[in-house]
Order: structure tokens, then C-alpha cells, then sequence
């Protein structure tokens, strides 16, 4: 006998373990492990769907007390390679959450079998109950069958009993219902069948019975052409479906289902390049890639080079090695730069071994080019990060582009980093990582530093244009000059200068999370805690400040503590005021504002860009949104607004965040034969962050934050873990965070961690939820982990169920 051992797609973390199933003696050839299935279930008779772990001739459980599984999905392939069976046990024990959650994240999408219960009126006998009366009556309102959910969510008080007791009177039955999620332009196709004895014989007859006509004609039909799909079978044959089903019944037809496989573009529309020579930074780096590529243990590769320095083209050789070893490549790309511009050149220079998967499609185009991949039909998959998930046979090089991006960190459950499960990928199928960026960030470039990864440098563009010249508005001196509006005389000059110019500006003002925070507009002195080296945040209703990490609150200064000026503001300028301050101003100006509020609707986002890349606008206002990814050659100046709202977001990677930033708003300016200029406003031009940025010096930069790092024992020389605690009365809230404050506080020697807080989140409450969030640091971060996991356990416990607590691991951004 062979049996399957399971995992079952359920909620409940209690049946995240493996169950034994009887393979019946029909699938055992075709089952396989990494396979979705259908098995009975507890109480979903319906059946639910399950994943093939492994298989096995022997069962612990005697074989009486089992069953069988019922089906076999997705054409009988497997779902989930070994590599990726493999990650998902790894995921489960790295990002605090059950095996089931990690397969439904490497999954592809749609295919989740759903299921739903109903209720439904049925004829009982015995009287019921007025409460159960009056429940039959809100049924029948209902059309007397409705899902189980809505009617618990429509019925005051607990329907739980009630229902139980109209079952067992039978006035009504739940029944539920299946929906396949699959794959929507599925097709049949038709063969005569391979036994050409029977084939002749059934024929013969046919031409002798005039009453058999179309089954002679759907028999001719398919000796002519075959396979034929049964719409094209039914049109040559012009007959219905009886006759064909007839013929399948009788087995003188082979019957197939065959899936569609939709293509997301067209080879024709795009022109065929061929390699560059690489340059000589760029042949270094291949050469040590290739040398890496070739090793039995392979080290991450961390590409580091400004934007133009020829990375992409650096990906694409090496890439067209791996194909040609007959492997396979997947490119990571942050969704937001995932423009046509980045996929032109993938498909232009490796033609139809690509294909491309992102959120513009519809789910059944990308399940058609996840099973493409599965299939073997590509060899290069482009995407964000899920398309780490693509079901390769052998992947041979992972690229991860613009490896800095937190856009990169998973924000659901399982709250995994990429950078990390890319790694770990990497390790299970012996694929080469390579990892590119113009700032890495700063826990890679350390990794790299200390020759945990390859480091490879460009430090050269290969156009040889030039950078842009990057000068430092200083905001202080403007004030005390008089100037209290957002410009800076020199900014407000050079907007001017470029509408006589007719070039394009940028502006941006990077305001980031919700955090408001205090400074000293006459020294630019930003109040800060002593203890964590964090950005203070302002609350108005206690009338306070704040910091997010540790707790600690102190009130509102009324004169700055560094210099006495009396002249303390909030930050807090919205993208709206400076559109209208800019619309002042420069009256004959065509101006375009982006942020989240002109960006709600789908594909408005890309509109924006796309006026503006035609030169409909003069001018184009946005957060940090306009930073990334597209090209505008016509832009020749940007100005950044205020420096100081993303190096003062109150988290420990405030300034490599700034960094970032500003680095990248600069390489928006002067991107082909125009020269660009940027104006960086801020009320603290001394700040490193401001000034290396200024210089773009990346090095320099790194090697201040690094100090500032290990100074305040922040990753990469600590790990952190972090919990959110929310819940919608909130004294509940606090009482949990307190509980589970108070355990990590008693753990926390045993386990060498520091906890700071618990206090109330940076976003102290949100879509009718309190948040409270504590903070662990340590060194260990195995350790940590497992301790911060089991006081979470042990809380829950204590706090019931309408308490809600969510575990991070070394988050990038604490909000
Ligand atoms: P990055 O990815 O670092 O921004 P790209 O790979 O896009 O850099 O290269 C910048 C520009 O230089 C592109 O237009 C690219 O086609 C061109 N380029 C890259 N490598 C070479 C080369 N070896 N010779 C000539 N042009 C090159
Ligand atoms: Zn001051
Ligand atoms: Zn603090």
C-alpha cells in the first residue's frame, strides 16, 4: 500500500502538522511529492485541498482509520519543486507561522481551491423554538439558502446553538461548496483512440447504421486532424456533444485536457539586441562571477554601482551563460520599477526564453507563465518578489535588482525578507545570487564588507556622462534672511531658470510613515531620545513626544534645549500645499502633483507618469513614489524639499533611508546629453547622511552609519524582534502589551536580550484597532527568535482571542 503524508490547506494552526492518506491503487504511478490534492477532511466532507510532503509504503496509523485522497490536481504535476517544499520549511521556522501559510505564499496565484459553507432551509417535523423560529424566518427572507458567514455576521447574538438545535429537527442542513480556483481556459481535446482494431471495427458499423451518422462524421473528423479541441471537433463533425460522448464511453476516443497558455507579449514588438563588449569594470565583475558560478558553495554576490554603471547588462550576460548551461534564471525587480522599460530589455536581448510576471495582469496570465515555467517552456522569469516562487527544474542564477528596496520586505504573513529567502533559495538549488544596487543597504554592504558576500564594484558610468552637481540648500539661513516660504532663494531661481529653459523639474517631498516629528528651525536641532538615538515623535493628544522604540516620553520643549530659540515647528508640509505654493508662484507653470491621494485608482499612478514623460507638464510635485525607476531625459533639475522628513522618520534606518533617497532623486537629473542640477533643502546641512549624499559617496556614508550602528548596537550588530499588539478596546490592548512586556522583561537575561517599551506605535491606532508595539534586541539571532516566539505564545494565551499579536523579525522600518 502507498500512502501521501499531507498537509492540509486549514486555518487552524492546531492541524498544521502532517496527515497520512491512502494513495488509491489507480494514482500510483502519477502521484508525486510537491502535488496538490483533494482529501476528506475533518468536517468538510466536500473535501480540502492538501500538499504532498512525502510518500511512504508504511503508515503509523492502521490503515483502517485512514483515507483516501480523491484527486489529483494541476494536470498531475507537482506544484512545489523540491527546492521549494524545502523553503517552505525553512520559511516556517524562520518567520513565526505555520508550514500551510508558507506554501499558500509560494503558491501561484488563483489556484487555491475555496471552500464555503451554506445554510440551507430544509422540511423538518418538531416544532422549533421561537429564537429558532425566528432564524427560519431570517432565512426565508434570504431566499432560504444563504453562506453560513453572512448569516452569523446578519444574526444578533450567537447562532452557533441555534443552529444546532434546527439541524437536529432538521429545519435546515449546511452544506458547502467547492470553488476550484484553477485554471479558467482549460480546453479537451480528442484522439482516436490507440487500439486500431477497435477503431476500424466501430467505423465499419458506423458506415453500415444510417442512425449513426455523426458518429461516423466525428470519427472521419478527427482521422483528418487530431488533436481537435471539442468546440472544433463539434464544428468539422457539426454534431453535438451526444455522439462524442458516446464514442469517449465506448473508449474509442483518447480525451485530454490540455490548458492554455496565454502570452503576455508579443516577440514581434521588440527589436533584437545583442551583447555590448563589456567595459572593464564590467568584465571584472563577470569574470568573478563566473568563477563564483563554478564553485560547489557559492558566495552571494553584492553588485554595487551607480545607476548607468552597466549593471543590468551585467545581469543579462551572465544570465545568457546560465541558458546556455541549459539552466534557468529568475530576475527580481521591485514591483514599482517593474516598468516596460526594464522588461524591453530583458525580452529584446533573450527573445521568447522570457517571460514577465506583475501586477498588471490578470491572475490567469500569470498562472499561465508560472506554468510556462513549469513546464520547462521559459528559462528567465522577471517579477517582483513571488516570482522567487517560479517552479524551475534547476535555477542556476537568482538576480535581485535594486536589492536595497524595503519594498522587497514581505508585509504579510509570512513576513519573510527577500533578501534572505533569496539566499536560502539559492543555498537549496545551487544557484549563483546576485544582488545590485547603487546604495546597498547597510546590513548587505556589511555582509559583503566582511566577506560573507562577494563584493564586485562599478564605479564608472559607461556613457561617461556626468553626475549631477548636487548643492545644499541650507533652510536655517534662509530663515533668519527672511525667506519663510518652502523654496530656498536658489531653488525658487533655478525653477524659474528651467521654465524659461523649457526642461522639466522634479520636486520632491519625501515625507514618509505617518510620524510627525520636532525640530529647531533656527539650529535645525531635532529632538531625539538619549536612549535609542530615535527621532522623538509628536503626539498632539498627549500633547507629547515620543519615542517609538523604548517608550520613553517627555513633554513638548517650549524653547530648543540646544540653542533657546523659541522658534520650534512640527514637520508636516503635504504635497498639496506645495503644489498650490508652486501654482503661486510660478503662475504659467503646468504643474502635476503624485502622491497617495492622486494615485487611488488603478493604472493613475502610470498616467501621471506618463503626461509628464511627454512633456505635458512643466513641473511634477510627489513623495518618494517619483523617485523610482523611470526615465525622464527632459529633467534637469530636481529639488528636494526637505531632507529632514525622511532623515528624522524615527527608526534606527532613518539615515540610510535619507541616503537612499536623495541618491536616487538625484540620479533622476541629467540622465542623457542635458546636465542636471540638485537642490537638497534641509535644516541640518552637517548631517552626514546630507552631505555624503551630496557628494555621492556611498563609502563615506557607510562608514559613519556603520559607526552609529555598533555604537547603538542596531542590526548588523544586533537582530531585532518586534511585536505589534492590536485590538479594538484599548485597555485590552495594553493590558496584553504590559503581560507580554513583563515576560520578555523576565526572559530577557536568560535570553541576552534587551527589551524597549512596551509603548504605543507610531500609529497608535488605526482602522478602529489600538496599537501597542514592544522591541526586542539581541545578539543570537536563532535565539532571539525562539525567545520572542514563546512569550508571544504564552501571551496569546493569556489575552484571548480579540487580541492580536504580530511578530516581526529584524523589520527594516518599526512604524
Ligand atoms: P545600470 O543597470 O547600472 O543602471 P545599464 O546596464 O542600464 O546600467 O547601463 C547603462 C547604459 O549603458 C545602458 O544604456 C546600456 O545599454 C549601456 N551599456 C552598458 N554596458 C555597456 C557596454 N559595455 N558598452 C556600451 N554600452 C553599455
Ligand atoms: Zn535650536
Ligand atoms: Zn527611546
Amino acid at each position: 500500500m502507498l500512502f501521501a503524508h499531507i498537509i492540509v490547506d486549514s486555518r487552524n494552526p492546531e492541524t498544521d502538522r502532517m496527515f497520512d492518506y491512502i494513495v488509491p491503487e489507480r494514482w500510483q504511478e502519477k502521484i508525486a511529492v510537491g502535488q496538490r490534492v483533494m482529501v476528506p477532511f475533518g468536517r468538510r466532507n466536500a473535501g480540502t485541498e492538501g500538499y504532498v510532503i512525502s510518500l511512504a509504503e508504511e503508515s503509523q496509523v492502521p490503515a483502517e482509520k485512514l483515507k483516501a485522497l480523491t484527486e489529483i490536481l494541476d494536470e498531475g504535476r507537482p506544484v512545489f519543486t523540491p527546492a521549494l517544499l524545502e523553503l517552505a520549511f525553512w520559511m516556517k521556522e524562520t518567520y513565526f507561522c505555520t508550514l500551510n501559510q508558507c506554501l499558500q505564499a509560494i503558491m501561484p496565484p488563483g489556484i487555491r481551491t475555496k471552500s464555503q459553507w451554506f445554510v440551507e432551509l430544509a422540511r423538518g417535523s418538531e416544532e422549533p423554538t421561537a429564537k429558532e423560529a425566528r432564524f427560519l424566518d431570517f432565512l426565508r427572507q434570504k431566499g432560504g439558502v444563504m453562506p453560513l458567514q453572512e448569516a452569523e455576521e446578519g444574526w444578533e447574538g450567537r447562532l452557533q446553538p441555534i443552529l444546532k438545535g434546527l439541524r437536529e429537527k432538521g429545519h435546515v442542513v449546511l452544506r458547502q461548496k467547492i470553488r476550484r480556483g484553477e485554471y479558467k481556459n482549460e480546453k479537451k481535446y480528442y484522439w482516436p483512440c490507440e487500439d486500431q482494431e477497435l477503431w476500424r471495427e466501430a467505423k465499419a458499423q458506423a458506415q453500415k447504421d444510417r442512425r449513426l451518422a455523426a458518429r461516423l462524421r466525428v470519427m472521419e473528423a478527427l482521422e483528418e486532424t487530431s488533436p481537435l479541441s471539442l468546440a472544433e471537433l463539434k464544428e468539422r463533425a457539426m454534431a453535438t456533444d451526444s455522439p462524442i460522448r458516446t464514442l469517449a464511453e465506448k473508449g474509442l476516443l483518447r480525451e485530454e485536457r490540455q490548458q492554455e497558455k496565454r502570452d503576455v507579449f508579443s516577440l514581434e514588438d521588440y527589436e533584437k539586441t545583442t551583447a555590448f563588449v563589456p567595459m572593464g569594470e564590467q568584465a571584472a565583475a563577470l569574470g568573478a562571477m563566473r568563477a563564483e558560478l563554478a564553485r560547489e558553495k557559492k558566495r552571494p554576490v553584492l553588485l554595487h554601482g551607480i545607476t548607468g554603471s552597466g549593471k543590468t547588462e551585467v545581469y543579462m550576460q551572465m544570465i545568457a551563460e546560465v541558458i546556455a548551461q541549459g539552466k534557468q534564471a529568475i530576475v527580481l525587480v521591485p514591483e514599482i520599477s517593474l516598468t516596460p522599460l526594464i522588461m524591453e530589455r530583458f525580452i529584446s536581448r533573450l527573445g521568447n526564453a522570457v517571460s514577465v510576471t506583475h501586477s498588471r495582469l490578470s491572475t490567469g496570465e500569470r498562472l499561465d507563465q508560472w506554468r510556462k515555467a513549469r513546464d520547462g517552456e521559459i528559462s528567465v522569469m522577471i517579477g517582483p518578489r513571488s516570482a522567487l516562487f517560479t517552479p524551475f527544474s534547476d535555477v542556476g542564477i537568482i538576480v535581485m535588482d535594486e536589492c536595497h528596496e524595503t519594498s522587497y520586505d514581505s508585509d504579510i504573513t509570512p513576513k519573510y525578507h527577500t533578501v534572505d529567502v533569496a539566499e536560502k533559495l539559492a543555498e537549496l538549488t545551487g544557484a549563483l545570487l546576485v544582488m545590485g544596487s547603487a546604495t546597498p543597504d547597510i546590513v548587505s554592504y556589511h555582509r559583503a564588507a566582511t566577506g560573507e558576500y562577494l563584493l564586485l564594484e562599478l564605479k564608472e558610468r559607461t556613457k561617461g556622462s556626468l553626475l549631477p552637481a548636487v548643492t545644499v540648500a541650507d533652510m536655517r539661513r534662509e530663515l533668519e534672511e527672511g525667506n519663510r516660504s518652502p523654496f530656498s532663494r536658489e531653488l525658487a531661481e533655478a525653477i524659474g531658470e528651467n521654465l524659461r529653459k523649457k526642461e522639466q523639474t522634479m520636486l520632491f517631498l519625501n515625507r514618509r510613515g505617518y510620524a510627525t516629528f520636532v525640530s529647531c528651525r533656527k539650529c535645525g536641532e531635532a529632538m531625539v531620545c538619549p536612549e535609542c538615538n530615535i527621532t522623538y515623535t509628536y503626539h498632539a493628544r498627549e500633547q507629547a513626544l515620543m519615542c517609538h522604540y523604548c517608550g520613553r516620553q517627555v513633554p513638548l520643549p517650549k524653547v530648543c534645549p540646544s540653542c533657546g530659540s523659541s522658534y520650534i515647528r512640527y514637520f508636516g508640509t503635504g504635497t498639496q500645499k506645495i503644489e498650490e505654493e508652486v501654482c503661486r508662484m510660478f503662475p504659467e507653470a503646468r504643474v502635476l502633483r503624485m502622491d497617495l491621494d492622486t494615485t487611488m485608482t488603478k493604472n493613475s499612478h502610470a498616467k501621471i507618469l506618463e503626461l509628464f514623460g511627454k512633456g505635458q507638464a512643466d513641473i511634477l510635485v510627489g513623495t518618494q513614489m517619483i523617485a523610482k525607476g523611470h526615465d525622464f531625459p527632459n529633467v534637469t533639475l530636481v529639488g528636494i524639499l526637505a531632507a529632514d522628513a525622511s532623515l528624522r522618520s524615527g527608526e534606527y534606518t532613518a539615515a540610510e533611508n535619507c541616503f537612499q533617497l536623495l541618491t536616487q532623486a538625484a540620479g533622476r537629473a541629467g540622465r542623457d546629453s542635458l546636465p542636471g542640477r540638485v537642490i537638497i533643502q534641509t535644516y541640518e546641512p552637517e548631517n552626514y547622511a546630507v552631505t555624503m549624499a551630496a557628494e555621492q559617496d556611498y563609502k563615506g556614508f557607510y562608514e559613519e552609519e556603520i559607526k552609529m550602528r555598533q555604537a547603538m548596537e542596531y542590526p548588523p550588530f544586533s537582530h531585532l524582534f518586534s511585536v505589534l499588539v492590536t485590538g479594538e478596546k484599548e485597555e485590552e490592548v495594553i493590558h496584553a502589551a504590559n503581560y507580554l512586556g513583563a515576560l520578555m522583561q523576565h526572559y530577557s537575561k536568560k535570553a541576552e536580550t534587551t527589551v524597549l517599551g512596551p509603548s504605543p506605535a507610531a500609529l497608535p491606532k488605526f482602522r478602529g484597532e489600538y496599537r501597542w508595539r514592544i522591541l526586542a534586541k539581541g545578539k543570537d539571532g536563532k535565539r532571539l527568535a525562539a525567545y520572542g516566539a514563546y512569550c508571544v505564545e504564552r501571551a496569546k494565551k493569556e489575552a484571548g482571542r480579540q487580541i492580536h499579536f504580530h511578530m516581526a523579525f529584524d523589520p527594516r522600518n518599526i512604524v
